[in-house]
């Protein structure tokens, strides 16, 4: 038995507050009655349904993934193009989809799951977990520069938390650089952003780690399912 606002958020309605709105304000039957108060409990077998919609109540299922490059992190491509979803089509029948996005050119570690409530929290900016990438740029960033990073610099009109930046290797002769970089937002395209600012093309991106999370054990391309104290500590 579960409360039934909690069953609605895993099931990716909404969070569980907008839930319980959603509830008393007469949008939620259950088993074809109307259900207003809060505080019903419902089990596997009690049919929700929202706005007349009847709720998925698959098992929750969670995965990490080494994202290959050339794949796209969405469920569907409108172009036909590859998916993350395609990578794990042959051991998941339910319907799953990345926790936030990686670039069709970056590489590394990306959650997918069915819990809707879970990718919520995970991917709100006030739940900040760090996410380390490791970048290969053009040029070699200078002192100056990389403090601009850590300062956070501006991107789109507004400003970006300070991040964590650090030189793990430098290439004069082909004038390259590898810096490993934590943020802990999630904007569009943000760290390829951040070094244009500092005047410095990224030429490969691979995160390395999501929390607490990191890609030990699972090359290129692989995938394994989370283990449940895992799901437990990004709760
Ligand atoms: N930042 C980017 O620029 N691209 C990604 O794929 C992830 C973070």
């Amino acid at each position: 038995m579960e409360r039934l606002q909690k069953v609605m958020a895993e099931a990716g309605v909404a969070s569980r507050r907008k839930s319980e709105e959603l509830i008393t304000t007469g949008h939620v039957k259950v088993n074809g009655q109307l259900v207003t108060t809060l505080g019903t409990k419902v089990t596997n077998k009690d049919e929700v349904m929202v706005d007349g919609v009847p709720l998925s109540r698959s098992k929750l299922v969670y995965y990490l993934l080494n994202k290959p490059r050339g794949v796209i992190s969405s469920v569907h491509d409108e172009k036909g193009r590859k998916t993350v979803t395609d990578i794990l089509a042959d051991e998941v029948t339910t319907r799953i989809y990345p926790v936030g996005r990686l670039d069709y050119d970056t590489t590394g570690l990306l959650l997918l799951t069915n819990d809707g409530e879970l990718a919520n929290k995970l991917t709100h900016p006030r739940y900040e977990v760090d996410k380390t990438y490791v970048a290969k740029v053009k040029g070699i960033p200078t002192n100056d520069e990389l403090k601009q990073l850590r300062l956070g610099v501006k991107i789109d009109g507004r400003k970006a938390k300070p991040a964590k930046a650090k030189v793990l290797n430098t290439d004069y002769k082909k004038g390259t650089a590898i810096i490993s970089v934590t943020i802990h937002e999630g904007r569009n395209h943000q760290v390829k952003k951040m070094f244009q600012v500092i005047g410095h093309e990224v030429l490969k991106l691979h995160r390395e780690s999501y929390g607490f999370l990191t890609l030990q054990g699972v090359p290129g391309g692989q995938w394994r399912k989370l283990k449940t104290s895992e799901v437990q500590q990004l709760r």
